[in-house]
């Protein structure tokens, strides 16, 4: 950490109404507890518990994108940054003046992490669309085709290999939601730690034999076989639905 990115010793543990209509004029409503003063301490642990799950929950929704939008031009082909990549996160961020509300100048690494933060933010408080929202203003033009193949699925959608990259997606931020759940005091480092540990082709692989989805094959193999799966229940009834199948192959055990 920089001198430039660290907050100043007097930030104050409460969020004033001025702040607050400025984040959610940015990010929409955020009533998820926590989340408000998350989003201004760009330094605490819950700010970057929330960046944790922010990552996964923006690989989703632009791996929803790229199979319900194949035609897109702003994020497919060689020539192309990856929309998600800190210093595209960081660009957008800065020229939105997200952080705005921070007391201090955040690093641009920093400022690209609280766009990840705001994203789960929304996505804790109003799920998909929230979230979507906030990354079709911010960090890339999803439409609305991916935004109702995230709530409610899309007729018509084929797994194939876009749809494998969806359920992969998925399965990340089961795990890490569901350890972000059971492990409310662990930072960041732990929580990867311990998603590392339940999200692993052989433990998933080991799973979907014990239920009967694929019992042949390398665990690389069947674990594409439980991708295609979880996107398929995506394509049928959404990613509220898919995720929670997606969590009963990387269970995490209770503390
Ligand atoms: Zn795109």
């Amino acid at each position: 950490m920089t001198m430039a990115d660290t907050p100043p010793p007097y930030l104050r543990g409460t969020v004033t109404a001025a702040e607050q209509a400025e984040i959610e004029a940015m990010l929409g409503p955020i009533n998820h507890d926590g989340a408000l003063r998350a989003v201004r301490d760009g330094r605490g642990r819950q700010f970057q518990r929330l960046e944790f799950v922010g990552d996964s929950v923006l690989d989703v929704i632009l791996a929803v994108h790229a199979w319900t939008e194949p035609r897109c031009t702003g994020c497919a082909g060689p020539e192309v940054t990856n929309p998600a990549s800190d210093s595209r996160l960081a660009e957008v961020a800065s020229r939105a003046g997200l952080g705005s509300w921070l007391e201090w100048r955040a690093s641009a690494e920093r400022i690209a992490d609280l766009v990840e933060t705001c994203i789960a933010a929304c996505w804790l408080s109003g799920g998909w669309p929230q979230a979507a929202r906030f990354v079709a203003g911010l960090v890339h033009p999803v439409s609305a085709a991916t935004v109702q193949a995230l709530v409610s699925g899309m007729a018509g959608l084929e797994a194939g290999r876009v749809g494998r990259r969806a359920g992969s997606a998925l399965l990340e931020l089961a795990a890490g939601d569901s350890v972000t759940d059971a492990y409310p005091e662990a930072d960041e480092g732990e929580l990867s730690t311990r998603r590392a540990s339940v999200h692993r082709a052989t433990a998933i692989a080991m799973i979907a034999k014990e239920r009967g989805l694929a019992v042949r094959g390398e665990p690389e193999v069947v674990l594409s076989v439980v991708e295609d799966q979880v996107a398929t229940v995506l394509a049928a009834q959404g990613a509220d639905a898919a995720l929670l199948l997606a969590k009963q192959f990387v269970p995490v055990a209770p503390q």
